[in-house]
């Protein structure tokens, strides 16, 4: 029998009026129901939220940290439930989920090792001008399915630390186990101070449009995020965060080690099945490494256990949806048709669910969809050079800039050309991860702002300035 989730309002479990299906990737059946929020209801959490918030930021910093290091054990303490109903939902392995949830609990922690203090901006016979910063607000969190829990977290956790309340709108594809973090909250912290609604896309755009709240923080694709952006101007002008897609590239330099830098490599593109926004998504090879880059490649994918993230030992899952499955199979089937061999994969897996064999294609270039697109699923092109400026040029000519990272046995040579590469965050002979400290996001369409650090907890206050005698 399926079971039904319910929303977090006000502090309180809230049925659904309407609900849909949730899937299980790994066996492309439906398993449970989640509710499709209404407007009235979104309305009853903008009211919630904007009680709470009126409380929330009169709390001192102290007791504040207090109670969200209280919320992230709470969230560790129910790690094994909410770890299943993500691997139930999302389709990552099993591990991979228990990751997921002890570092959303960490994110929380460490977000908290940051105060926003006033500055004495100039202090003279004219007086004394001080920058403080305010909270903004209700914050309206919109996630994506592919790390759902940690993503939305990250953006919730952010709003609470700098004093704002918060309504959490998980992905429609994976909405269970952020309903049950509502449920979580609801013991953890004050009512109404942060609320969980799951809906369709509908949902998503009356949140960017409601003028009682007072800031939309977005992870998502680039053609959401531009859509939020627009009605997010045109209604209150609330303030908006984006983390978009990206199409990161990796350059490895001639003199790089191809046996130790392709486990790294393979991972880097293929960890969450592709489903990264930061995993690596075109490598450029130099000519003479390209053969044993892909034999090494395709050995890997070869040797990787590919099934439904429940059973031992498997390290990689599903692709998380039947749209973005038949879109993976398009690109491989387009690149394969412009030119492209398959050098590992190529096809679907022959079992229910949405499996795509690892796959790795040489023999593209720009100009096939492969390569300009986002993939966002198991399907890597390897592009050779001959000649670094080339490489630098063609990993800039893109819409996309995330993340990069350059490959070398020379660091220093490495290093130089990593500062040429236009990407919010640039490895060298490493790519992907983030941490709570260290500011995230993208050049270009890849997203507006910063999240993170203290950066990141800036777009979730207002600055003002105080002139004082
Ligand atoms: P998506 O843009 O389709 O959906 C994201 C969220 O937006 C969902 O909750 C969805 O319901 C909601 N939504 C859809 N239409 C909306 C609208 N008009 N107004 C408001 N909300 C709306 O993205 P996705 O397919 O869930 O996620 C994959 C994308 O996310 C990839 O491009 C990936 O690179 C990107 N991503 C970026 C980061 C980052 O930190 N930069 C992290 C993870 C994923």
């Amino acid at each position: 029998m399926q079971t039904t989730a319910t929303h977090t309002i006000d502090g309180e479990s809230v049925e659904g009026v309407e609900f849909f299906d949730v899937i299980n990737p790994a066996t492309a059946s439906a398993f449970a129901r989640a509710p499709d929020a209404t407007p009235e209801q979104l309305d009853r959490a903008v009211t919630a939220a904007r009680r709470a918030f009126e409380k929330w930021r009169a709390v001192p910093g102290e007791e504040r940290g207090a109670i969200l290091r209280g919320f992230a054990a709470a969230i560790r303490a129910q790690t094994q439930e909410l770890a299943q109903l993500l691997t139930r939902e999302q389709g990552k392995p099993l591990g991979a989920a228990i990751r997921e949830i002890e570092s959303t609990a960490s994110r929380i922690e460490g977000l908290l090792s940051f105060e926003l203090t006033p500055e004495m901006l100039r202090s003279d016979e004219r007086g004394r001008v001080v920058l403080d910063y305010r909270p903004l607000g209700v914050v309206g969190a919109i996630a994506p399915w592919n790390s759902p829990v940690l993503l939305g977290v990250q953006i919730a956790a952010q709003a609470l630390v700098t004093g704002n309340s918060v309504i959490l709108k998980p992905s429609p594809f994976t909405p269970l186990a952020t309903l049950k973090l509502g449920e979580i909250a609801a013991e953890a912290l004050p009512r109404g101070l942060f609320n969980t609604l799951s809906g369709g896309n509908d949902l998503g755009r009356w949140m960017t449009q409601h003028a009682g709240i007072d800031k939309i923080g977005f992870v998502g694709s680039i053609a959401t995020g531009k859509s939020v952006l627009a009605s997010a101007a045109s209604s209150n002008l609330k303030r908006v965060s984006l983390e978009l897609g990206g199409n990161d590239a990796a350059i490895v330099l001639d003199d790089a080690d191809v046996d130790a830098i392709a486990p790294k490599l393979f991972w880097s593109a293929f960890q969450n099945s592709g489903q990264r926004c930061m995993a690596i998504k075109r490598v450029f090879v130099h000519e003479s490494l390209a053969e044993r880059l892909g034999s090494a490649l395709a050995r890997l994918a070869k040797q990787v256990k590919v099934g439904d993230g429940f059973e031992p030992g498997v390290e990689l899952g599903p692709v998380q949806n039947r749209p973005q499955f038949e879109r993976v199979l398009g690109l491989i089937e387009d690149a394969i048709e412009r030119g492209g061999r398959a050098l590992v994969g190529g096809a679907a897996l022959d079992r229910p669910g949405y499996f795509v064999a690892p796959t790795v294609i040489a023999g593209v270039a720009e100009g096939v969809r492969l390569v300009d697109e986002e993939q966002f699923g198991p399907v890597l092109p390897l592009l050779t050079f001959a000649d670094i400026e080339a490489a630098v040029t063609r990993a800039n000519a893109t819409r996309f800039g995330l993340g990069a990272s350059v490959w070398s046995a020379d660091a220093q040579r490495a290093a130089d050309i990593a500062r040429r590469l236009e990407a919010g965050t640039v490895w060298v002979n490493a790519h992907g991860g983030s941490d709570p400290g260290i500011p995230f996001g993208g050049f270009k369409e890849s997203g507006l702002g910063r999240g993170l650090g203290s950066m990141g907890l800036k777009s979730y206050v207002e600055p003002r300035v105080l002139h004082l005698p």
